[in-house]
């Protein structure tokens, strides 16, 4: 038996060492980018959509195995992308750097920084014999999308149809802030239908999976797959899952996250702790087919949501999210802000914040269009 005060120490500190163990993304404190350039995290589209002369096909990147699992070098995936890469500190800390971007890696970490951005591999960064690694599905699914996308093969034209999901409806409200009179499933679908009138404005095509407050099936399992065919049957070229986030009773807690379904062979962020059950799936979701077109749609929302919120930058992650998976587009889910935060909660409470919530992410949507139209071949003048 423990002595009571070590039995209260223990009940009062294990489920908090618990808490920050299971998701480690969560309580991972806000490290700010090492060195970030000016202007971090304000790529333009056709700076994005840029490939350097010297860059070759993904497929000469060299590819070695650690415990059965491709992993692919740093240096030589550099030279492949058309950057440099040099040692901030030897064996510890990588960046590969172009005119315009910049990556930083750090030995045993998944958190990098893309252009000033944090975002979070499947697996941690591997250094070894005087060579920084990535996983090759981190590299080629993750990775490469946000940085080259020009480099990918079979390019996607420029969306017309967007596909926007109020999160939550009907008996579920999502969170539900009493004090404020919040509650979740009423503002996604606030924000989604302001998104959806800036987005018809611009010429975009636009489908809500839901225009009033229900449930779209009678479990939760049903009600995601019927948002995903929605836009499936609307013959969607992307899809957005409006969220926001809560950590309550953390009412400290803030920011941004973006989430894209999960690689083929990946854990989740929330399934990356011992502590939690391996996730892993073997088979491939069809979502999974967009992996790096959601990374590009990923990294351009969380950029442009916080450069226009000033909202910290919590990180770009992935989950096995039920309504991501039967897409047959690229697709995110947004957690803009923490309702349960009451700076943040304050922003969502009021029509003007919720317009520069919907605002923000429409940016974000028509960054990554704006990337599409700049890699679409251009057509040959007619003699
Ligand atoms: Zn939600």
């Amino acid at each position: 038996m423990f002595p009571a005060a070590l039995r209260f120490a223990l009940a009062t500190l294990l489920p908090l060492v618990a808490a920050a163990a299971a998701d480690p993304a969560r309580a991972a404190p806000m490290r700010p980018p090492v060195n970030a350039p000016p202007g971090g995290g304000s790529i333009d589209a056709k700076t994005r959509a840029t490939i350097p002369a010297k860059s070759r096909k993904l497929s000469a990147v060299p590819i070695t195995r650690f415990n059965g699992l491709a992993y692919v070098p740093l240096r030589e995936a550099a030279i492949i992308i058309g950057m440099k890469s040099l040692w901030v500190e030897k064996n510890r800390q990588l960046v590969l750097t172009d005119a315009s971007s910049r990556l930083e890696f750090e030995g045993n970490s998944r958190e990098i920084s893309v252009d000033g951005l944090r975002l979070f591999l499947g697996k941690p960064v591997v250094v070894k014999n005087g060579l920084c690694y990535i996983t090759q599905i981190d590299f080629e699914r993750i990775l490469v999308g946000r940085i080259r996308p020009g480099l990918l093969p079979s390019p996607l034209p420029r969306p017309k149809v967007i596909a926007l999901d109020p999160g939550h409806g009907g008996g579920d409200s999502g969170f539900e802030d009493k004090r404020l009179g919040l509650k979740e499933k009423i503002l996604t679908l606030d924000v989604a239908q302001r998104m959806q009138k800036l987005l018809v404005a611009r010429g975009y095509k636009v489908v809500l999976t839901r225009t009033d407050d229900r449930q779209l099936g009678p479990d939760k399992t049903t009600d995601f797959r019927t948002r995903a065919e929605i836009a499936n049957r609307a013959n969607a070229d992307l899809f957005v899952s409006v969220h926001f986030n809560s950590l309550f009773p953390d009412t400290k807690t803030s920011g941004t996250e973006t989430y894209a379904f999960t690689p083929q062979f990946m854990r989740s962020d929330r399934a990356q702790s011992v502590t939690q059950p391996d996730d892993t799936e073997k088979d491939p979701a069809p979502v999974n087919r967009y992996d790096p077109w959601s990374a590009l749609l990923s990294q351009s929302i969380q950029q442009e949501v916080i450069n226009a919120l000033k909202t910290g930058d919590r990180g770009q992650k992935t989950m096995h999210s039920g309504v991501m998976r039967w897409l047959d587009c690229p697709g995110v889910l947004v957690e803009s802000l923490f309702l349960s935060n009451d700076f943040e909660a304050n922003m969502a409470s009021t029509p003007a914040g919720r317009q520069r919530i919907a605002a923000a992410i429409v940016a974000g949507i028509e960054l990554y269009a704006d990337t599409l139209s700049a890699l679409a071949p251009k057509p040959r003048p007619t003699p």
